[in-house]
């Protein structure tokens, strides 16, 4: 399952995490890497400022926005959005470095790039993490270190509202209420729906 289709510049083997912000994407993601070796992280770009404690390089690649453009019209990116005032995007770049490495991409993207990835046809799993409820959403976000301004917040909840919406989209959704139990849950779906396939 893990190939790059050269014709059509697309990848086989990809996992894809997606929910609203605040739901714990990234919490969930840190703990699956430390125990799934085949998987690697893939390192997106984005315009926003680094949080504390956030890394150029390991948590992504911090670039202005004027960089952003250049990648954008070099054709780098193999999918972008604009998303509370900020653009993110994957670079082609750092999937075929994993792909190189014979390890499976983990892309915590939003709703939109998702979409547009399984559009061009990259094939792998798509989880949609899901809160124990919304209330509970609303606590993640207000808590997590490096506290967004109010607006901020307000925007992200909005955004978050309307995410939970296209939940049905993907092949697989995560409860993320206790953790240990939803990592787990992700690697039953990877050994069953990735791993298997592997050559
Ligand atoms: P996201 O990447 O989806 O925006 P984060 O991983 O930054 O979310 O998590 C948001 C906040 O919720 C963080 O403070 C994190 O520690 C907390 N969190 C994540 N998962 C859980 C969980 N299962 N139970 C309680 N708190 C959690
Ligand atoms: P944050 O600012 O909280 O790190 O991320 C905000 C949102 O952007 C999250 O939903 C995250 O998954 C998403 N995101 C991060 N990188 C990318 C990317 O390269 N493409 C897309 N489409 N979304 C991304």
């Amino acid at each position: 399952m893990l190939h790059r289709d050269a014709q059509r510049g697309t990848y086989a083997g990809i996992v894809v995490v997606s929910g609203p912000s605040g739901v714990g994407k990234t919490t969930l993601c840190e703990r699956l890497l430390k125990k799934e070796r085949r998987l690697k992280a893939c390192i997106t770009a984005t315009t926003r400022r680094p949080r504390k404690g956030e890394i150029d390089g390991k948590d992504y690649h911090f670039v202005t926005p004027a960089e952003f453009r250049r990648m954008i019209q070099k054709g780098e990116l193999v999918e972008y959005v604009r998303l509370f005032d900020n653009y993110y995007g994957t670079p082609e770049q750092s999937l075929a470095d994993i792909f190189e490495r014979n390890r499976y991409p983990l892309l915590r993207i939003d709703v939109q790039g998702a979409r547009r990835l399984k559009a061009k046809g990259y094939k792998g799993v798509y989880i949609f993490i899901l809160p124990p409820d919304v209330k509970i959403l609303l606590m993640r976000l207000k808590g997590r270190s490096g506290k967004s301004a109010g607006g901020e917040l307000l925007k992200r909840f909005r955004k978050a509202r309307t995410e939970l919406r296209a939940k049905d989209e993907y092949d697989f959704q995560v409860v993320n209420d206790k953790l240990p139990q939803a990592v787990r849950d992700i690697q039953n779906i990877l050994k069953r729906h990735l791993f298997k396939d592997r050559r």
